[in-house]
């Protein structure tokens, strides 16, 4: 293995870790920054140096403008290590990785993780059937294939991603036939509170209404408030049944795409045994940091979603404001020059905050739609563990999400727990009735990426 030292190595090409990296070469530092896609962008400007004008047009300026920051990140001098996928973190400093199938590891003064979110699980019957897709990751395929369905589509849940991806197709022309939205009039209501904190932050609501109005204008037939979702068929994808106005309502359609928010990717944050604390606003597991991200005793530091849902911009004041930190340690003779950067980005992520809680309050998935009340919705994918199994696991004395590994290896499938890990902690507390906090987490260890015997002996 080659073991090279950097000043700040930087885990994730998202707004987050490239701001950081820019931030970081701009007081002087010598960074390296590690990301598994072969380009800089992360999930919200993925690929954009390479997309067409055309596929820009349907993404829209948001996604354009993210030209800005991976431009600046290439001149930044900054080491970009493209296709690497970081399967270890250390608090030795030691970052292992796997690029061309080949095992190799870094040494760092400082370490950033900015691994972003994924999407929620939406654990409903059938949503594991050929057919169903998460829409963000139906965007992904927008933002690295250019490819659009063909066929007409149905889009059911909550979020800003899912009215954004609507947008998005309307404006490649896809035919929507349905969005059929969770969002109720009490998460309306709930959300009013936070409306004049939101307000502050005009632009972000200003967006999200333009794009409502949009659909509207389309005719595209709108279910708002609708309960019991679940996707039927027998090999594939045939129909959508849910609950709307009291009413049962069923939509043909082969191509459903679910969406329900995202949630921090934590892997890292656990697997370095941080202390996380269950956010009932974000309905997730968050990891405790100070207010520059760092872990404590520790020289890593944790910027973006992986820290907390905030969006792409916060994401990336957050990921300046680490690098700041690091470069006051490293850069001392700097102090005055870098504690006048600190306030101006400090105030821009202030700002940047301000419409949160108005999302988080909007946007909060319901019950049945995060702990499925059918025993046979699987919810762990990978070893095909379902909803009802869980609930026998906590009958017969199961106490969190790491005994249910021994239950019946629940958790233990390539993604390691990834995608069923808030699910597992939520129907556990649900059926032992305590909170979330109390049942706890697996316990995530390294490798936090499916590594071979062959890979790691080379
Ligand atoms: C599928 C999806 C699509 C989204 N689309 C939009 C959108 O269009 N508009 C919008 O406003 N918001 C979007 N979001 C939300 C958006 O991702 C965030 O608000 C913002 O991008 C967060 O920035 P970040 O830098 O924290 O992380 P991200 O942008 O998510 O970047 C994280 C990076 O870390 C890398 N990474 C993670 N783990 C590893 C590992 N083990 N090894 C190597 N690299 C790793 C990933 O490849 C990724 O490039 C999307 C979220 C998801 C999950």
């Amino acid at each position: 293995m080659d073991a090279e030292m950097v000043d700040l190595l930087v885990v994730g090409a998202g707004p987050a870790g490239l701001a950081s990296a820019v931030e970081a070469r701009a007081a002087g530092l010598s960074v390296a920054l590690l990301d598994e896609q072969a380009a800089a962008g992360g999930q919200i400007y993925r690929n954009v140096d390479a997309a067409s004008a055309k596929i820009c047009a349907v993404l829209g300026e948001d996604y354009a403008a993210g030209s800005a920051l991976t431009r600046a990140f290439s001149r930044s001098g900054a080491q970009h290590i493209a296709g690497a996928a970081v399967w270890n973190v250390g608090r030795d400093l030691q970052v292992n990785y796997l690029l061309q199938g080949v095992n190799r590891a870094l040494q760092a003064r400082h370490i950033l993780l900015a691994s972003g979110a994924m999407e929620r699980p939406f654990p409903i019957p059938g949503w594991t059937l050929p057919g169903v897709m998460g829409a963000g990751a139906a965007q992904i395929l927008i933002k690295s294939a250019s490819a659009l369905p063909d066929e007409p589509v149905v889009l059911a849940g909550c979020g800003p991603l899912l009215l954004l991806l609507a947008s998005q197709y309307v404006a490649a022309g896809v035919q929507i036939k349905a969005i059929v939205q969770t969002t109720t009039s009490a998460d309306h209501l709930r959300a009013t509170r936070h409306l004049p904190a939101a307000l502050r932050g005009w632009p972000d609501l200003g967006k999200g209404l333009r794009m409502l109005r949009l659909l509207r204008k389309q005719g595209i037939p709108m279910f708002a408030g609708s309960s019991d979702l679940a996707i039927e068929g027998k090999e594939h994808a045939e129909s959508i049944r849910f609950t709307h106005k009291g009413k049962p309502h069923r939509i043909a359609s082969s191509l459903v795409l679910l969406h329900q928010g995202v949630v921090p990717n934590t892997q890292f944050s656990w697997a370095l045994r941080a202390p996380h604390r269950w956010d009932e606003a974000q309905l997730c597991w968050v990891p405790e940091t100070d207010a520059y991200g760092q872990i404590e005793d520790s020289s890593i530091y944790l910027a973006g979603d992986c820290r907390g849902i905030v969006g792409a911009k916060a994401s990336a004041s957050q990921g300046r404001l680490a690098a700041i930190a690091v470069a006051r340690k490293l850069r001392p003779a700097s102090g005055a020059a870098l504690q006048e950067r600190e306030r101006a980005v400090r105030s821009e992520l202030q700002q940047q905050l301000r419409i949160r809680p108005f999302l988080d309050a909007l946007y909060r998935p319901a019950a049945s739609h995060r702990m499925p009340k059918e025993d046979s919705v699987i919810v762990c994918r990978c070893e095909e563990v379902t909803a009802g199994q869980i609930r026998k696991y906590a009958e017969l004395g199961c106490q969190g999400p790491n005994q249910t590994k021994a239950f019946g290896r629940c958790g233990m499938g390539p993604c390691q727990g990834r995608l069923c890990g808030l699910t597992v902690t939520e129907l556990l507390a649900q059926s032992r009735g305590v909170s979330p906090a109390e049942v706890g987490y697996y316990r995530i260890r390294p490798p936090i990426k499916p590594v071979t015997l062959g890979e790691l002996a080379g």
